[in-house]
């Protein structure tokens, strides 16, 4: 089966349909043995030092040949996404783009086309995808069931980020993934409820950090949101699969993302936020309007390599969660 790699977030059922296995680059990168050797081979290629690790991840599973094409999201995620499609080209890998329309208007409309035409190149019609995407759906449903359990307490803010970020590509096989997913559910809701001094949630892109979830857990705080990997499972299954995407709020205006957050710190009674960037990252640029939007105190955190959280963070992490606790008087 022919192996499709992408940059961040895609329809993916489109290449599900297409009998195709999909394989989010990011998470080739992250999962692997020693990511941050990834991040050493583009470097030695040339790729600036001062450039985001997970361009620098995406370009090395690329360049060792994880996937036979790439889709690249070159509008709505990330302007490197255009520079390093060129290095691919001139390396003779065949590239496809996708691109979430930025402005109001006509956003449905021009979604659908570039969702047609992918499906294009895979070969598919309408008849066909939305059978993939009914089939989907189910896991979809289940990603939800654990998002609530998150937000309950029987799962931890680190399972979530990992179930859901990997809702990308369901890790390439769709079957597994949900096969495991049913048996962590089941043995999640058999678990006794964790009652958390703190609940914070994450925004921003997925941390690089691999140890910063336990971190703040161990502390008596639970992580009961994770905006962008939320996101990334697409839960908006009441509506047609273009909508979807149209209501996916990460691609389009900081406006639907605050949107979404105010409302879910207010669902979830979250009581402060860490936003996390990523050097080098033009979405840190954001953390102004965030700082000054949200009515929860908010804590910037900026990783770049894939590696445990530095002194200086935990410092300021375990004094942002003395003060939550503080302030909540518990
Ligand atoms: S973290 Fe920022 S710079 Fe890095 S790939 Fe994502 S959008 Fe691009």
């Amino acid at each position: 089966m022919k192996k499709i790699g992408f940059t961040t977030t895609i329809p993916v059922e489109v290449i599900i349909a297409g009998d195709c296995l999909p394989v989010d680059l990011n998470n080739v990168f992250i999962t692997s043995e020693k990511p941050y050797t990834y991040i050493e081979k583009a470097e030695e290629d040339g790729l600036p030092r001062n450039t985001c690790s997970w361009i620098k991840g995406i370009y090395t599973a690329v360049m060792n040949k994880s996937v036979d094409e790439v889709i690249g999201v070159v509008e709505g995620d990330c302007s490197n996404t255009h520079a390093l499609m060129e290095i691919f080209r001139d390396n003779g890998i065949p590239v496809l783009s996708f691109a979430y329309p930025y402005g109001e208007k006509e956003k449905y409309a021009l979604l659908k086309k570039q969702i047609e035409k992918l499906m294009l190149h895979f070969g598919l019609d309408w008849k066909i995808l939305e059978k993939t995407v009914s089939r989907i759906d189910k896991i979809r449903e289940k990603l939800i069931m654990l998002d609530n359990l998150t937000v309950e307490g029987y799962v931890n803010g680190f399972e979530n980020h990992l179930w859901l970020v990997s809702s990308t590509d369901f890790n390439s096989n769709y079957i597994r993934f949900e096969k495991d997913l049913e048996q962590f559910l089941d043995e999640a809701k058999s678990r006794k409820r964790k009652d958390a001094k703190v609940r914070l949630g994450f925004i921003g892109v997925p941390t690089i950090f691999s140890d910063i979830y336990q971190f703040v857990e161990e502390r008596d705080c639970a992580v009961v949101f994770n905006e962008v990997q939320r996101q990334f499972s697409i839960p908006y299954l009441e509506y047609d699969y273009v909508e979807r995407f149209v209501r996916y709020t990460y691609p389009y205006d900081i406006t639907y993302r605050l949107a979404d957050i105010k409302k879910e710190i207010v669902k979830r009674e979250i009581d402060g936020i860490i936003h996390y960037v990523q050097s080098f990252c033009y979405r840190q640029i954001q953390d102004v309007i965030f700082k000054k939007e949200l009515d929860v105190p908010v804590i910037t955190i900026e990783g770049n390599d894939p590696e445990s959280i530095d002194a200086r963070t935990k410092i300021r992490l375990e004094s942002f969660i003395e003060m939550l606790i503080g302030k909540r008087g518990v």
